[in-house]
């Protein structure tokens, strides 16, 4: 044998067991896959959902312990060990591991148990009813956050029934209190847990698959999000008989203060996931929408693009820039006196690299008032990590899984509001946001998350548990 043949024999024999690998990694998760009757998972899903939805863990007061027992009892008969973390006794977290072989780190998959109240009279089924009807399951927290708990609680039954095996540990997470009450939640997991939950990546709610006219459009994956903090805006002036006004009443001086900051345009820019967001939504927009989100990407245009978005698309407005709303405004307390002190409270929604002392020095600029004092209040701010990567595995598993499942391209996107993943992120945990199929039209009908009504296509609901858990074997699976 030459020493080249006897090389070349080498590399065959190499790619020939490298492709042998990949090949029994496939057949084995194809079987697997094959194994799967989903119409049985079906099924099972919809029994945990209701049973789920059926709960009454509204936020305030939140009660998750029903909820939390149900889940603990399943993953234990399952034979998969689930372990109770409560700060307060009627508040616990369910933690339940599926250990891998240890050769990557851990995959978290976490969704809250918690909802946000209701107003029973608004209800054509009882919110805590879980009621069926023409497609879809009716009950609060439907979309926000059951559908991911049961989504998240399927995957690890199917894992363990089909004895998957695992590079990554999977480790479940459904969380108490996070619509408000992160203290007894995901701030305990993190604070007093960190090693029950800590992983290289995890998945959690605050994306959707958007659908149009019942048709998937792209999938949201929430990459990123803003980070909230109260400012205030205390200005003083002498008291006084209302009888007889005063040039410097505090009331004014605030008014004047508030309107100041509201027409202050704070400056737009963009970070990675804004920039690939727009790009991506100008690729399957109409071709005048596309040219405004284009405009975007570009530095001599961006203005104008938002100068409409201000307008007609807030949403994306704020995306752009640390966004300011004035929301509570407390002065006076009587129709005869002129009050010596008034407060406003501003909402200020901060890109991740703000700076806020330079932001509240700016906020003084703008008010150019010497008697009205501009000062952080008191919020429960969420730490920021680095900005999780938008090319790391676990974004590619997904944008794969979405491509596979609906057929869509994945956008990342910049939630204006704040998730528990935040706290997560804060620890170096890559956290990626994603949720099942919802119609853009239900929001504004009145049935969306933190709506009158709540509700999911049970379709969806099936869809999404199947991406999940293939979305989890490809990224936790033996390779
Ligand atoms: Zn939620």
């Amino acid at each position: 044998m030459t020493h080249i043949f006897r090389r070349q024999r080498r590399v065959f024999a190499s790619a020939g067991v490298a492709c042998l690998l990949a090949i029994s990694a496939a057949v084995v998760q194809g079987r697997q896959a094959g194994r799967i009757d989903w119409s049985t998972v079906e099924a099972e899903t919809l029994e945990h959902f209701q049973a789920l939805l059926r709960f009454d863990t509204a936020d305030p007061p939140g009660n998750e312990r029903p909820a939390a027992d149900y889940l603990k009892r399943v993953l234990d008969r399952a034979g998969i060990p689930a372990q109770e973390y409560a700060l307060e006794a009627h508040r616990p977290s369910i933690v339940a591991r599926l250990k891998g072989n240890g050769s990557r780190r851990p995959l978290l998959i976490m969704a809250h148990t918690d909802v946000v109240n209701v107003d029973p009279a608004k209800w054509t089924f009882p919110p805590f009813s879980a009621t069926r009807d023409g497609g879809y399951v009716y009950g609060r927290g439907a979309v926000d956050d059951k559908d991911n708990v049961a989504a998240s609680l399927m995957a690890m039954l199917l894992l363990k029934r089909l004895n998957v095996p695992l590079d990554r540990d999977v480790i479940f997470l459904a969380e108490s209190g996070e619509e408000g009450s992160t203290r007894v939640g995901i701030q305990y997991m993190v604070n007093q847990h960190l090693d029950a939950i800590e992983a290289e990546f995890c998945l959690a709610e605050g994306g959707s698959v958007v659908r149009e006219n019942g048709a998937p459009k792209f999938a949201s994956v929430q990459t990123l999000e803003k980070i909230p903090y109260a400012v205030e805006l205390v200005a003083r002036g002498p008291a006084g008989h209302g009888s007889v006004p005063l040039l410097d009443n505090s009331v004014v001086r605030l008014s004047k203060a508030v309107a100041a900051v509201a027409d202050w345009k704070t400056p737009a820019r963009l970070n990675e996931t804004t920039s690939a967001y727009f790009r991506r939504l100008a690729e399957i927009s109409p071709p005048d929408q596309a040219e405004r989100y284009r405009a975007v990407l570009d530095p001599a245009r961006i203005d104008e693009a938002d100068e409409y978005f201000r307008r007609h698309e807030p949403r994306h407005a704020s995306m752009l820039r640390t966004s300011i709303s004035p929301n509570i405004v407390d002065a006076g307390y009587r129709i005869n006196v002129i009050p010596s002190e008034s407060k406003a409270t501003l909402d200020v929604r901060a890109l991740t690299d703000e700076d806020m002392p330079a932001l509240l020095d700016q906020i003084r600029k703008v008010i150019d008032d010497p008697a009205v004092e501009v000062r952080m209040g008191q919020r429960d701010t969420r730490p920021w990590g680095r900005d999780p990567r938008i090319d790391s595995e676990a974004f590619l598993a997904l944008e794969a899984g979405f491509r596979r499942h609906y057929d869509i391209p994945s956008l990342p996107s910049m939630s204006t509001g704040a998730t528990d993943m935040a706290y997560l992120r804060g620890k170096g945990i890559e956290c990626y946001g994603i949720g099942p199929g919802i119609d853009t039209e239900d929001g504004p009908k009145g049935f969306g998350a933190h709506s009158d009504q709540e509700r999911i296509l049970e379709s969806e609901l099936h869809r999404f548990v199947r991406f999940y858990y293939e979305v989890i074997v490809e990224l936790a699976g033996t390779k």
